[in-house]
């Protein structure tokens, strides 16, 4: 039998490792240079702006909320279809998530529903780029400054990719990027935001360190309280030699995902994603279950696609359904395409390390276990 092929796996390379051990010998291993020439790097990699690497992408969307003064009371615009962080951290602000159905076509935020969610409390619009593939960021941007609202782009999942050829991050207002495990560039744990000068900058170094400012004569000043959110620089080490091959990862995701749309048989009736070559960073390759001709769940298909070698993932349910949400007066029926695509999304295995012919053994699979439980 073949080895397992998890859903995703980190590209580490030997020259990354051995600069990861050079920082442990070297006696600093929390934030120093390391996170320096990494922010720098970063910087340059967004098209020169202002980046603050930081301890998770949570963290980022955290501080970009800070930034902008969510507080008790406020509203922030966003999907009901991310990882859970997106709106947990709206609600830790003491302000509150105000859902927007998805487009089932992008399963991105609708961005024709926004302008009917915002109120008086409205702050920010926070949208996400699901699996990679960008929400549209010219009407996004027309609507926040038509509205006057401030925009957090949650591109925890959108590093790499692009919106008429410009890369996600190197424009627009805050942009939080998440460098977790599974993300398409990693530093085991982290994160950095995209900010828009200098001032926020320097805002994000006292709001990540404990609230600390230094005086040019090293005298210490607090006036709000920090959090902790800074990088080490074993991360940061992580960080530079994936940037150095980031590219590579983002073309050879492409090449993989291409592979799934010529090797998936469409006669199955599963949703696939849309077919986007231009913008995508290919985070995730996702499809739709057609649950109503299966006579089997979603949980057997995860487990039978296991018992076959192959690991699956569910990212995501929709989050208005949680006990936390439901508490806050969200429930079923709300966001039907949100609903609807939460209930029955599954992510294929895709990274970079990944051979063309496993993307051809997991299409067999998932054939294979569709044909065998028809309804
Ligand atoms: C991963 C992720 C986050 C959180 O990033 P962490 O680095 O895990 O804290 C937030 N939003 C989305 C959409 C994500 O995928």
């Amino acid at each position: 039998m073949r080895p397992y092929l998890p859903f995703t796996r980190p590209s580490i390379d030997e020259e990354t490792i051995a600069a990861v051990a050079e920082v442990l010998r070297s006696g600093w291993i929390t934030t120093g240079p390391q996170a320096r020439a990494f922010e720098a790097r970063l910087s340059e990699y967004f098209g020169g702006r202002p980046v603050r690497a930081l301890a998770s992408g949570t963290g980022a969307l955290e501080l970009a909320l800070e930034l902008v003064g969510v507080g008790p009371g406020d509203e922030v615009i966003t999907t009901p279809l991310s990882w859970v962080a997106t709106a947990n951290t709206i609600v830790r602000t003491g302000g509150r998530p105000v859902f927007v159905d998805v487009d089932p076509a992008t399963r991105n935020i609708d961005l024709a529903q926004i302008e009917r969610a915002i109120t008086p409390r409205t702050r920010a619009i926070v949208p996400v780029d699901l699996a990679g593939l960008p929400v549209d960021r010219d009407r996004l941007n027309d609507i926040a400054a038509r509205l006057r609202l401030r925009v957090i782009e949650d591109a925890a999942q959108s590093m790499g990719a692009t919106w008429r050829g410009r890369r996600i991050g190197s424009f627009g207002d805050l942009v939080a990027v998440s460098f977790h495990a599974n993300k398409n560039m990693t530093t085991a744990e982290g994160g950095c935001l995209v900010v828009n000068d200098d001032a926020e900058a320097r805002l994000v170094e006292t709001l990540r360190l404990q609230g600390v400012v230094r005086s040019p004569d090293g005298e210490q000043e607090v006036e709000r309280a920090g959090a902790k959110l800074n990088l080490t620089d074993v991360a940061a080490a992580i960080g530079l030699g994936q940037l150095a091959r980031f590219e590579e990862f983002t073309a050879r995701r492409r090449v993989l995902a291409r592979r799934y749309f010529e090797r998936f048989d469409r006669s199955l009736g599963c949703g696939l994603p849309p077919e986007d070559f231009s913008n995508t960073n290919w985070h995730m390759f996702q499809i739709l279950l057609p649950l109503e001709q299966m006579s089997i769940g979603r949980g057997d298909t995860i487990r039978l696609l296991h018992d076959a070698g192959i690991g699956s993932g569910v990212h995501y349910p929709a989050m208005h359904l949680f006990k936390l949400y439901r508490a806050m007066g969200y429930g079923p029926g709300q966001f039907p395409h949100a609903e609807r695509v939460g209930a029955s999304i599954l992510t294929l295995p895709l990274f970079p390390a990944m051979a063309e012919d496993d993307v051809d053994r997991v299409c067999t699979a998932v054939r294979d276990i569709l044909r065998a439980h028809p309804r």
